[in-house]
């Protein structure tokens, strides 16, 4: 059976846990979801989800709590990583706002807060790299990234113009919540078919 961890400083941590269990179920596999509000875990897990939140908040906690060192390791060694909206902020290289203490880790520029007040929250059908039919993705408060111009990040779906999911390496970013809907197929995506991360292959039991 797979170990997940889901990052639980702050934010929406209860409804990521069920979305990997979706995911992990589509695709044939067996897991057990750790909430992670301190160090010491992280280094167990075989994939990682940062949630949505408060990125100022998160980012101070995962270095006050020395998980962020963690998560950069587990990122190294090429294990999977969703990173979404705050989390995305946090992963970010440059988060465009000193009180956020930025990971490092995904080569993007992001706007906090960058589809405005009057469109606080919406839903929106994103047409998903990789996925078939349009994904139903929930934003709240949530960053755009703005420059992806290093190249290292590849564009997984844009909306307004400005692109709102990206990959590099073993790390999805979203800027939407995947995990608020029944649809699991981002944490699939994320976790079981990005061929640049390293999850423990299928036991053969037969
Ligand atoms: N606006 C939040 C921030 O900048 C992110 C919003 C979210 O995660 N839903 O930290």
């Amino acid at each position: 059976s797979l170990t997940a961890g889901v990052v639980a400083v702050q934010g929406d941590v209860e409804e990521h846990a069920a979305a990997i269990e979706r995911a992990a179920q589509a695709h044939g596999r067996e897991v057990t979801v750790h909430e992670i509000r301190n160090a010491g875990l992280v280094p167990d897990c075989d994939l990682l989800a940062m949630p949505g939140g408060e990125s100022t908040t998160i980012s101070r906690l995962l270095h006050s709590e020395g998980i962020a060192a963690e998560i950069q390791a587990h990122v190294e060694a090429g294990k999977p990583l969703l990173a979404t909206c705050a989390g995305l902020i946090v992963a970010s290289s440059d988060p465009n706002d000193d009180r956020v203490d930025e990971l490092s880790l995904l080569d993007v520029t992001v706007e906090r807060n960058a589809f405005g007040r009057q469109k606080d929250s919406f839903e929106a059908p994103l047409d998903v790299a990789g996925l078939d039919e349009p994904y139903p993705a929930v934003f709240i408060r949530a960053p755009a990234i703005d420059d992806v111009s290093d190249g290292n990040a590849a564009v997984l779906a844009s909306w307004d113009g400005r692109p709102v999911a990206v990959q590099q390496g073993p790390i999805v970013g979203t800027a939407f919540h995947p995990e608020l809907t029944p649809d699991s197929r981002i944490h699939g995506l994320a976790f079981f078919e990005n061929d640049d991360a390293t999850v423990p292959a299928l036991e053969n039991t037969s």
